[in-house]
This record gives structure tokens, sequence and C-alpha cells, in this order.
């Protein structure tokens, strides 16, 4: 996984969003709370492009997972799965990871065969993370940049 400084490159505007914002309050004001089923991730909001040509830049046109340079096809992913990630053993945990399905410090740019075969896998050891727990918490140093909290 490329290393890079999120500080480097400014959060998208449509990322600091009204829209965002409300966006994830939807989301956060369901999940782990009530049986209420959880709102469709909006996927205009991260799959723009503005949001993939900073990605792009961020991550210097290569893949953040492989390194393969950019071959038109590279778009944007969520390192944690924005719903239902899966662990070693194919269990799934519904809600995680949507509340950070807007968060810009979980975006990632990548190709399509990494997008492809990553898809909700994220196996962690122990516990995961309590359900909306802030981006820093997840032990990355607060090298992110967090633009919701909650
Ligand atoms: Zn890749």
């Amino acid at each position: 996984m490329i290393f890079v400084d999120r500080a480097e490159v400014s959060v998208p505007a449509s990322m600091r969003s009204d829209k965002t914002l409300a966006a994830y309050n939807a989301i956060a004001d369901v999940i782990g709370k009530t049986r209420r089923r959880r709102p469709t991730i909006n996927f205009g909001i991260f799959k723009t492009r503005e949001v993939k040509t900073a990605l792009k830049m961020l991550f210097a046109g290569k893949c953040a997972y492989c390194e393969t340079p950019d071959d038109g096809a590279h778009g944007v992913d969520h390192f944690r799965p924005h719903t239902s990630a899966a662990g070693f053993s194919g269990e799934t945990s519904v809600h995680y990871y949507a509340w950070l399905a807007y968060e810009w410090g979980n975006l990632v740019y990548a190709c399509t065969t990494c997008m492809n075969s990553t898809e909700n896998m994220f196996p962690v050891t122990g516990e995961r993370a309590p359900i909306l727990a802030s981006f820093p918490k997840f032990g990355n140093g607060g090298q992110f940049t967090p633009i919701m909290s909650v």
C-alpha cells in the first residue's frame, strides 16, 4: 500500500458539502441504534471527477494497493468497505464501515483488478472498531483528515 500524506491534497469540496454531511448523518442516525434499514450509499458524492482527480494526484497516478500506473480505468475505492465488511472466515459485519463511506481519508485510488479482488474483504485481528468510531481511532496516527465527527 502506498503511503500518502493526505495534507498534500485538499479535501475535494464535494466531500465537505452539506449534502455529504446530510448523507453521513442519515447513516449515523440509523446504524447501531435501530432496526431501520440503513440509507443507501450515495455514490454520487465520491464517484465524481473532482474526487477521482484529487485521489489520482494524491496517489501519483498509481493504484494505492499494487502501484500499477493508471491505465485509464483506475477509480475511487474505499479502503474500508462501505458495507458488509468480511472477515477471515467470510463472516460479514453488515454495518461496517458504512459511516466511512464519505470519509475522505478512507478513499483511495485503485486499479480495477484490486477493486474487484478486494470487494468487501476487510479482515481484522481482534474486534472491529466500535460502530461510528471516528476515523483517527483506527490507529493510523491521525495522518488522515477526518471531515466528519460523531
Ligand atoms: Zn491495483
